[in-house]
């Protein structure tokens, strides 16, 4: 049976000798494996399709439970992504979100399309490649069922507090009169700048560099899985 299905190059590894196995995100099929046959050879043809951030339409042969790819024709490679380190970090980022909370199957149409205009925004925008990151995981979050709870004190609604106290397991932020125990208090400007990407607001620097390391912890803390592009980020932006 042949495949053919839209999808964006996660991650590539070798394979014996000439061969690779690639990691595709499609809106349909969720994240699914399949090989490229002889690639590393001199001239491959489908060389451009084992890179990760390749969005391409790929047309799969497929074998009981595994594909092999025939054909591709390339959209984009988004390449000024490979040309400056933090915006790598930043695409990075978005890919490893996807092979972390994205499995086989699962059908992820609103995902995709974020992640499309992500790496789209981060290769030929304008903004800020930090600020376009810090939108990006807000809403990849939310579509993942990660959401958090943005939009006041989840206790009693108050949208202006001078402290305020975050909960991991409601990932709510909570006022001074409202906050538990178990809570961890985060600087009000980290809250701030986690309520301007959730509005697609452009974050200056700072605001980016606080909204990052917060979303690297909550990230952690709800999931157990470290996106370990985003930690690189943290690094690259630890003196802003
Ligand atoms: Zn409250």
């Amino acid at each position: 049976m042949e495949e053919k299905l839209n999808g964006i190059v996660v991650s590539a590894t070798d394979y014996r000798e000439n061969d690779k196995i690639i990691n595709v995100f499609t809106p349909e099929r969720g994240v699914i494996s399949a090989s490229l046959k002889g690639v590393k050879k001199a001239g491959a043809k489908l060389k451009f399709a084992a890179a990760p951030f390749c969005l391409a339409e790929f047309m799969f042969s497929v074998k009981g439970d595994k594909r092999t790819v025939i054909g591709a024709s390339l959209t984009d490679s988004f390449y000024p992504l490979r040309e400056d380190l933090k915006k790598f970090y930043c695409g990075a980022t978005a890919l490893e979100f996807v092979k972390k909370f994205v499995r086989e199957e699962m059908s992820s149409p609103e995902l995709f399309i974020l992640v499309v205009n992500t790496l789209k925004d981060l290769a030929y925008g304008k903004e800020d490649c930090l600020s376009v990151t810090s939108e990006f995981l807000v809403s990849a979050l939310k579509f993942s069922g990660y959401a958090l709870n943005i939009g006041g004190c989840l206790s009693c609604g108050k949208t202006e507090f001078t402290r305020v106290f975050f909960d991991v397991a409601t990932g709510g932020f909570y006022c001074e009169e409202c906050f538990g125990k178990e809570m961890r208090e985060i600087n009000p400007e980290t809250y701030t700048a986690i309520v301007k990407a959730e509005r697609g607001e452009t974050l200056s620097p700072r605001q980016s560099a606080f909204a990052l390391r917060f979303l690297n912890y909550y990230v952690t803390a709800k999931t157990e899985e470290t996106l370990n592009a985003l930690k690189e980020l943290g690094r690259l932006t630890e003196n802003v």
